[in-house]
């Protein structure tokens, strides 16, 4: 049936996939093992600032996780809008496994998270609180969508000026390290050839309070067909929405697409639908049946980590629309 394969997002995707993988190699584990624990790893990682515990804050200042996870429309599962728990994809798991439903949000899903035995967690570190309170400081007051309301009633107060300057640094900072980065978005195909995707994220850093992505969406941000492929999308999250970016990979290459044809045409799509701003980016994964695999990014930067039984290492995208 092939070799084992995991394909992660971005370089935090590597080590994503070192916690995976024994998962995935395992006598009684297998693809969805490892792509839960793969998340599990990018979730609990607090320099990770765009997923789990330690992930940027919404515009109020509260930190809120969207997840998804599956291995086929039949099977899968999906949590949005989590602000107590630090593994999302475990909830999205539970969801799957153990209730009729597809997605869970906000109490609900905290609720179905305390009912199974999960933690609850404070999601918020110190140097994501600086991030928010030096935007806030500098961009938050002028953000379009954001209420001014929200704001002032955010759960901490704005940084006096005197202090501006240095939790300016912090965040700045912490956004160049960022840039290579971002959701976590998981990919596996085991031994046996089973198939199964999942994704983790806080969000787009400083969104509207109650803005959900594509993360958590089926079709949107994960989508897993074991007929027709896989596939996992990264980035800006209303870009993606709008043309049901991994629905629309695995349905092409269902109908005989290569991955790397499928993933190309998602961000031609969404180059085509969308007035791009300069600093948009979507990147996609795509992962046919038997193995074949390919990328595609709107822009430079996105790099997918890969890891076989010999190979453990970042590549770029086979396609890279705007150059
Ligand atoms: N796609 C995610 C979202 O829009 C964010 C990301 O990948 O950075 O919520």
């Amino acid at each position: 049936m092939g070799e084992p394969l995991m394909l992660a997002t971005w370089t935090t995707g590597q080590a994503a996939n070192a916690a995976g993988w024994p998962h995935l190699v395992a006598p009684d584990g297998g693809a969805i093992d490892a792509v839960e624990h793969a998340c599990r790893n990018a979730e609990a990682d607090p320099q990770n600032m765009t997923v789990g515990y330690g992930g940027r804050p919404d515009a109020a200042g509260e930190v809120t996780l969207d997840a998804s996870i599956m291995v086929s429309p039949a099977r899968c599962g999906s949590v949005c809008f989590v602000r107590r728990f630090m593994h999302p994809v475990s909830i999205a798991r539970l969801v799957m496994d153990r209730s009729p439903h597809v997605l869970l949000a906000g109490d609900g899903a905290e609720r179905f998270a305390l009912a199974h035995g999960l933690e609850p967690a404070d999601l918020l570190t110190n140097a994501a609180r600086q991030a928010w309170q030096a935007w806030l400081a500098t961009r938050g007051a002028a953000a379009v969508g954001t209420p001014q309301a929200n704001i002032e009633e955010a759960p901490a107060a704005a940084a006096p000026a005197a202090e501006a300057a240095h939790v300016v640094e912090a965040a700045e900072a912490a956004e160049a390290a960022e840039a290579d980065h971002d959701t976590i978005g998981v990919l596996a195909r085991d031994a046996g050839g089973r198939l199964a995707g999942a994704c983790s994220t806080s969000g787009m850093a400083f969104n509207a309070p109650g803005r959900v992505g594509d993360s958590p969406i089926i079709g949107h941000g994960l989508y897993v067909d074991p007929d027709r492929g896989a596939a996992v999308a990264t980035g800006h999250g209303e870009l993606v929405m709008g043309v049901c970016g991994t629905f629309l990979a695995v349905e092409r290459m269902g109908q005989g697409a290569s991955p790397a044809e499928a993933a190309a045409e998602v961000v031609r799509r969404i180059a085509d639908a969308y007035d791009l701003a300069e600093n948009d980016q979507v990147g996609i994964i795509t992962l046919a049946p038997d193995g074949a695999w390919s990328s595609a990014a709107l822009r430079r930067g996105f790099r997918v980590a890969v890891r076989t039984p010999d190979r453990d290492e970042l590549a770029e995208p086979h396609t890279v629309l705007l150059t």
